[in-house]
C-alpha cells in the first residue's frame, strides 16, 4: 500500500476542496451551531439571577474571558454566557449562595483531542474516500489492476504464479516457441549472456494472423522464465489517458527496469506503431506519434543485459513504423502462423482437457473440418460444443456437438479468417504441388523445404519454399530461366489437372515477368539485346523500381521478347508436369492430406517407386527430365 500514489492534480484538487470545507465548518458553522442556544446577557443580570439563586453550573472562561451558566429556574435550562468583569467578590457572592462554580478547562476539549477531532479525522476520512473513488475509477477504465501500478503506467504485472502458462499449453507453433525459447533462457541467466559479452535483441514481435495465439505466447515465455511480466496494449497507451501515452511508457521502463530480470510486452502494437507520416496539413496523430517516439527512444535508452526483454506482437506489420523494426529494436521477428492439420489437432487436444467429453471423440476429424481455423477458433469450437451439450441437456461433450459446432464458429468467422472450400483447397494443392515438382525436377534450382497449403495473412493461399543448400550471390542465366519456370509451374498444374485457371497465380505472374523483363533489360541476357541496360533501378528498399530509359520501340521489343521469354519456361514446366503426372497427383493428394509437408517428405515421395506405373517407365522418365534442365 505505501506505493499508492493517486494521480496527482485531480486528487490534489479533492484535498483542496475538503480541507476548505473543514475550515469553514470549523471557524463559522460550529461557533454559530453552539451559540444558537446560548443567551448574552450584561454582567449586572447575571448578578440579579446569581442574587435569586436561579443559577447553577457557573463556568468562569478567564481564557475567553467569559462567564457561561445555566438557568434552573426555566423548565428548560438555558444558557447563559456574559462577559467577566474584573469584580473581586464574585467569589464570595458565588460561595454565599451555594452554586457551584468552576473554571471550564474540563469543558475545553484537550487540544490533542480537538485537533484529532477536527481536522485528523475528517482529513483520515477523506483521504480513504478520495482513494477508494480512484481505485472505483481505475477499476472501470482498466480493469482489475495492480495497486502497485496506481498512477504510475497502467501495465498490468502478472508474475508467473498468476499468469501460470508455459509452454506446454501453447499447442504447435513449434518454430515460434524455439526461437522464444533463447529469450527465456537469458532471462534465467543473464549474467551468462553478459560474461561472454552477447547482447540478446532487445526486443521481438510477434507477428501472425488474429487468435493464432501471439499473447497467450508471450505469457508462456514469463511464465517458462519465472520473472515479472509487464504487460499494455497499444489501445490502452493512447485510449486511457489522452495526453498520459508518452509519460506512460517512461513509467513502464522505469519500472521493468527495477524488476529485472522481466519482460515488457506491448500487444496491439500497431496502434501505437503506426507509420508516423510526415504530414504538413491535417496533421498526424500527435498523442500517438509522441507515445510512439517516446518509445523509440526508451527502446534505445535502455540495457539491454540487464534482463529486460521487450516482446511485442501485432497481426498487421505491414504498417508498422520501419524505425521500429530497426535493429536495436524489434529486429527479431517470430512468425506465428495458422496452424496446420497436426497443429490443429494440438490444440483441440489442449483445450479438450478442460470440458467433459464421451469416450470416443475423434478430434482428427474435427480438425480436418476446420481448415484455415485459429488457435482461438479451435478453443471456440471447444466451447460451443459444451454450451450445445448443456442446452441439450448433456452432461458430456459428444462428437456431434463438436461436429455442429465447427459449422457455428466457422460461419461467424468466415469472413475474418479465410477458409478454404475442399474443391479450392484441392486446386491449391495442385499449383503448390506444381511449383514444388518443377522446382525438384531441374538441376540448377534450390531444393524444396517446405510445402504448405494454409492461407497466410498475406493473402497467399499457400506456399512453395525453397531454400538454397548454401548462400551464394551470383545468379547464372540457367537458374533464373529455372526460377520463372518454377513461378509458371503452378498455373500449369492447375491447367494440366483440371482444365482450368485460377487467380491464384496473379503473385506468380508478376514476378516470373520480374525476373524475365530483367533478363532483358538489365542483366544482358539475350542474344538480340547483349550487354545494354534500358532499364534503372530506382530506389532498391522499395521493392525495386525501375525506370524505362529505353526508346519507345525498344520497349514494346522488350514487352514482346518478355511475352516470349516466360512462354518458353512455361512451355517447359508443362512438360515436365506432364511427364511426371502420376507423381504430381500423388503428391498433391499427400499435401492436401497434411497441409503441410517438409521438403524430405516430398522427396522421398518423389524418389519412392510410383504406385501405379512400372520401375521401368520411372526410370525412363527420369533420364528425360534431366534433358530440359540443361537447356
Ligand atoms: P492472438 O494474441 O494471437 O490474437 P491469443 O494468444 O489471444 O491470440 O489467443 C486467443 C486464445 O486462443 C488463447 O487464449 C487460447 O485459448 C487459444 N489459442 C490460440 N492459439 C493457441 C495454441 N497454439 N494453443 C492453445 N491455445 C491457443
Ligand atoms: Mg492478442
Ligand atoms: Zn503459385
Amino acid at each position: 500500500m505505501k506505493e499508492v500514489q493517486p494521480p496527482k492534480r485531480p486528487i490534489m484538487f479533492y484535498y483542496a476542496i475538503a480541507l476548505a470545507v473543514i475550515m469553514l465548518f470549523n471557524l463559522v458553522i460550529m461557533p454559530g451551531l453552539v451559540n444558537q442556544s446560548v443567551k448574552e446577557v450584561p454582567y449586572s443580570d447575571f448578578l440579579d439571577m446569581l442574587d435569586r439563586q436561579q443559577l447553577s453550573q457557573v463556568y468562569i472562561d478567564s481564557a475567553q474571558n467569559q462567564i457561561s451558566f445555566t438557568d434552573k429556574a426555566l423548565p428548560e435550562p438555558q444558557l447563559y454566557v456574559t462577559g467577566i468583569v474584573d469584580d473581586p467578590g464574585l467569589v464570595e457572592r458565588l460561595n454565599k449562595v451555594g452554586v457551584t462554580y468552576t473554571s471550564p478547562i474540563i469543558k475545553q476539549a484537550s487540544p490533542l483531542l480537538t485537533l484529532l477531532l477536527s481536522w485528523v479525522i475528517p482529513i483520515g476520512i477523506f483521504m480513504l474516500l478520495g482513494n477508494f473513488l480512484t481505485k472505483q475509477m481505475t477499476k472501470k477504465m482498466g480493469g482489475g489492476m495492480n495497486a502497485m501500478q496506481l498512477g504510475k503506467s497502467n501495465a498490468r504485472i502478472y508474475i508467473q504464479s498468476e499468469t501460470g502458462i508455459k509452454f506446454a499449453d501453447v499447442a504447435g507453433q513449434d518454430e515460434a516457441k524455439e526461437a522464444l525459447q533463447e529469450i527465456v533462457e537469458f532471462l534465467h541467466n543473464p549474467g551468462k549472456y553478459a560474461e561472454i559479452g552477447a547482447t540478446l535483441p532487445k526486443g521481438a514481435l510477434l507477428v501472425g494472423p488474429p487468435g493464432t495465439g501471439k499473447t497467450l505466447l508471450a505469457k508462456a515465455v514469463a511464465g517458462e522464465a519465472e520473472v515479472p511480466f509487464f504487460s499494455i496494449s497499444g489501445s490502452e497507451f493512447v485510449e486511457m489517458f489522452v495526453g498520459m501515452g508518452a509519460s506512460k511508457v517512461r513509467d513502464l521502463f522505469k519500472q521493468a527496469e527495477e524488476k529485472a530480470p522481466c519482460i515488457v510486452f506491448i500487444d496491439e502494437i500497431d496502434t501505437i506503431g503506426k507509420k508516423r507520416e510526415s504530414t504538413g496539413l491535417g496533421g498526424g496523430n500527435d498523442e500517438r506519434e509522441q507515445t510512439l517516439n517516446q518509445l523509440l527512444a526508451e527502446m534505445d535508452g535502455f540495457d539491454g543485459k540487464k534482463g529486460v526483454v521487450l516482446l511485442a506482437a501485432t497481426n498487421r506489420p505491414e504498417i508498422l513504423d520501419p524505425a521500429l523494426l530497426r535493429p536495436g529494436r524489434f529486429d527479431r521477428r517470430i512468425p506465428v502462423e495458422l496452424p496446420d492439420l497436426q497443429g490443429r489437432i494440438d490444440i483441440l487436444k489442449v483445450h479438450i482437457k478442460k470440458v467433459k467429453t464421451d469416450p470416443g471423440i475423434n478430434l482428427s476429424t474435427v480438425a480436418r473440418a476446420a481448415a484455415g481455423t485459429s488457435g482461438a477458433d479451435l478453443a471456440n469450437i471447444i466451447n460451443e460444443a459444451a454450451l450445445r451439450a448443456v442446452r441439450e441437456g448433456r452432461k458430456r461433450v459428444n462428437q456431434v456437438d463438436l461436429e455442429e459446432s465447427i459449422e457455428v464458429v466457422l460461419a461467424g468467422y468466415q469472413k475474418k479468417s479465410q477458409v478454404l472450400s475442399d474443391k479450392e483447397k484441392l486446386i491449391v494443392a495442385y499449383h503448390e504441388t506444381g511449383h514444388a515438382l518443377v522446382a525438384a525436377k531441374q538441376k540448377e534450382s534450390a531444393p524444396v523445404h517446405k510445402i504448405t497449403i494454409i492461407p497466410r495473412t498475406s493473402g497467399a493461399l499457400g506456399y512453395t519454399m525453397q531454400v538454397e543448400e548454401d548462400e551464394h550471390f551470383l545468379t547464372s542465366k540457367e537458374e533464373i530461366e529455372n526460377k520463372i519456370a518454377t513461378y509458371t509451374a503452378g498455373r500449369v498444374a492447375e491447367d494440366v489437372v483440371f482444365g482450368a485457371i485460377t487467380t491464384g497465380a496473379a503473385n506468380d505472374i508478376e514476378r516470373a515477368t520480374q525476373l524475365a523483363r530483367a533478363m532483358i533489360t538489365r542483366l544482358g541476357m539475350t542474344d538480340e539485346f547483349g550487354m545494354v541496360s534500358f532499364e534503372q533501378e530506382v530506389n532498391p528498399y522499395l521493392g525495386g523500381q525501375t525506370v524505362s530509359t529505353g526508346s519507345a520501340e525498344t520497349s514494346s521489343r522488350v514487352d514482346q521478347m518478355t511475352i516470349d521469354l516466360v512462354k518458353k519456361q512455361y512451355d517447359r514446366a508443362e512438360t515436365i508436369i506432364r511427364d511426371n503426372l502420376p507423381k504430381l497427383h500423388e503428391l498433391a493428394k499427400f499435401l492436401y492430406e497434411k497441409e503441410t509437408i517438409s521438403g524430405e517428405e516430398f522427396m522421398s515421395i518423389l524418389n519412392s517407386p510410383p504406385a501405379l506405373l512400372t520401375q521401368e517407365t520411372e526410370a525412363q522418365e527420369g533420364e528425360e527430365q534431366s534433358a530440359p534442365a540443361q537447356v
